[in-house]
């Protein structure tokens, strides 16, 4: 067995690692990344519908969105990397029930300096045709949309590699120790020995935390997404979620893709596209999207993938109470794309300074299950 030293080993090279190990490896700290898989994005990143939005409804959430998201509407001025962002929006529809306190998640979304416009039902129909029936209004982000996971997490694998990160790919992590001050890590016939740990596995967070005895509350639930065949309306729908259902939709090219979270759902690594879940997405939002009813479908085009989900479906980013040298970034829900910035240079000042001063962390701190903490509501 050889031995590889570094201060850090990031375990998974999904969007947060890769993001994590640049942070890292700019403020001059030794990097090895260990991915399972034979390339970067594989796991959930490269699964995910690719939506950044500011509209969440703590405080906690908007303020890793107001960081991350000018870093990807800047990503190519600031580092000469295109990563696909496209300003497509957020639309949100809002039912009776539900507006006056979506109304006060707006008041704190545009205090905290978040661009969000309120709109009645028929403005909001310039966007993309939808039934008005139950809606008192709707919001709208225009920071808000998309970018290409696979290229922000490659330019983000590139810069850390011309600082030195060593990617190591096909090595999965199968133990852990923690030895005297170091931990040590196996991953097929080597050992990396390193300070500290970085757990950005995603929805397997909860396995690797198993691998070293320590509890990391994260498991699997399944998330599809489905796609239309052509459509003819040429304008482009933004994520439109309908909160009344959790129904969305959003164009992709010439097409729409759509699908409803699952979150209710036993922890478990199901696989594959499953019909029933097509036929209750579409007959839970046909009403609000009456063209779904002509709409066709390219079961083909249609693709599942994992969420990571902590036990308030918000993410755990921080060191371990039980475990010296051990830092999370995982958990993430549906969000772990658009906070993949905010959580890298978290990750980097909480292991170089001990403690953040760019972005605020301590909501997402191990030990806040069981307490009285604000739980986000918009959870897609
Ligand atoms: C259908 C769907 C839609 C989504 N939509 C959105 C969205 O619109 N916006 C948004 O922000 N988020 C969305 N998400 C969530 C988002 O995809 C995830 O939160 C995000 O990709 C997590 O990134 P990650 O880097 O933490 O994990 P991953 O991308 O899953 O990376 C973890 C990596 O760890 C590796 N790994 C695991 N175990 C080991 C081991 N033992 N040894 C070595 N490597 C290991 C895996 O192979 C994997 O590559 C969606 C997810 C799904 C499934």
């Amino acid at each position: 067995m050889s031995a590889n030293t570094s201060d850090v080993v990031v375990i998974g090279a999904g969007i947060n690692g890769a993001s994590c190990a640049w942070h890292l490896a700019s403020r001059g700290l030794t990097v090895t990344v260990l991915e399972r898989d034979a390339a970067p994005a594989m796991g959930s990143t490269g699964r995910s519908a690719a939506g950044v939005r500011v509209q969440f409804t703590t405080a906690a959430n908007i303020k890793l969105s107001l960081y991350s998201l000018p870093v990807y509407r800047e990503f190519a001025e600031r580092y000469g990397w295109d990563i696909g962002y496209q300003d497509i929006g957020y639309l949100l529809l809002v039912p009776g029930e539900k507006w006056a306190d979506h109304l006060k998640s707006v008041e704190l979304q545009q205090s905290l300096g978040a661009p969000v416009e309120v709109l009645d039902p028929a403005e909001a129909q310039r966007h993309i045709p939808f039934a008005t029936e139950g809606l008192a209004g709707a919001t709208y982000g225009p920071w808000d949309g998309v970018i290409d996971p696979h290229m922000v997490t490659h330019a983000w694998v590139s810069m850390g590699r011309e600082l030195g990160v060593s990617y190591r790919m096909n090595s999965s992590v199968t133990a852990i120790e923690r030895r005297s001050n170091r931990w040590e890590l196996t991953s097929g016939g080597e050992t990396f020995e390193c300070e500290h740990v970085v757990n950005a596995a995603g929805a397997w967070s909860g396995e690797v935390g198993r691998l070293a005895g320590i509890d990391v509350p994260v498991g699997p639930k399944r998330i599809q997404i489905f796609l239309s065949t052509p459509i003819e309306d040429t304008r482009t729908y933004p994520l439109t979620i309908d909160l009344a259902t959790g129904v969305y939709v959003r164009s992709e090219g010439d097409r729409v893709l759509f699908g409803r979270d699952d979150l209710d759902q036993a922890f478990g690594f199901t696989e594959g596209v499953d019909a029933e879940w097509l036929e209750h997405v579409l007959l839970t939002g046909v009403d609000r999207f009456p063209w779904w009813a002509d709409m066709g479908i390219d079961l083909r085009g249609s693709w599942w993938g994992y969420y990571g989900v902590s036990p308030d479906n918000s993410p755990i980013i921080g060191l371990h109470p039980d475990a010296d040298g051990w830092v999370d970034a995982c958990g993430f829900s549906g969000h772990g794309i658009m906070h993949a910035p905010a959580t890298g240079v978290a990750v980097a000042e909480l292991i170089a300074d001990g403690k953040t001063t760019t972005v605020e962390v301590d909501h997402f701190r191990h030990t806040r299950f069981g307490e009285d903490v604000a739980v986000e509501a918009n959870i897609f």
